[in-house]
């Protein structure tokens, strides 16, 4: 008994990959809609919008750390340095500004103006986080007003 069922079970089962595999045949042979789009896409000439200028104008260049003395940005979300956010000795967590000077330091500055060397953080992280320079500010507090401090 358990042998036929076995069969039988084999038999239906072969019939089942056979009508399958015819399946998969017809879908071969009929060219897919996608394929016919595919085909009429125009296909744009190599390289077209790769085109880089040789040189910059000066202005365009990014600014190299001699020519200010420093970088800064706003960091509104609480900050975590290490696994825990950093607060600041009047409770202030957010709403920093974050300093990368020269010398490669990081600084932070809470809304109350305290500010404090960071020395858990650096150049490498600040650069990481910040997004490109857009704009110059003639002093420290320029600077500050236009982040909002
Ligand atoms: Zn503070």
């Amino acid at each position: 008994m358990a042998f036929r069922r076995r069969t039988r079970a084999d038999r239906e089962f072969r019939k089942a990959q056979q009508e399958g595999f015819a399946l998969l045949q017809m879908l071969a042979q009929e060219p897919s809609p996608f394929d016919a789009a595919q085909a009429e896409e125009p296909v744009a000439p190599a390289g077209s919008d790769a085109v880089v200028p040789d040189f910059l104008p000066p202005e365009f260049r990014a600014p190299c750390r001699q020519d200010v003395s420093g970088f800064m940005m706003r960091w509104d979300l609480p900050l975590v340095i290490d696994g825990e956010v950093h607060a600041c000795h009047c409770g202030a967590y957010r709403n920093w500004i974050v300093f990368n000077m020269r010398d490669d330091s990081v600084w932070l500055r809470c809304e109350a103006g305290h500010e404090a060397e960071e020395t858990r953080l650096d150049t490498a992280w600040y650069n990481r986080n910040s997004g490109p320079v857009d704009h110059f500010h003639p002093t420290l507090e320029d600077g500050l007003r236009h982040l909002g401090h």
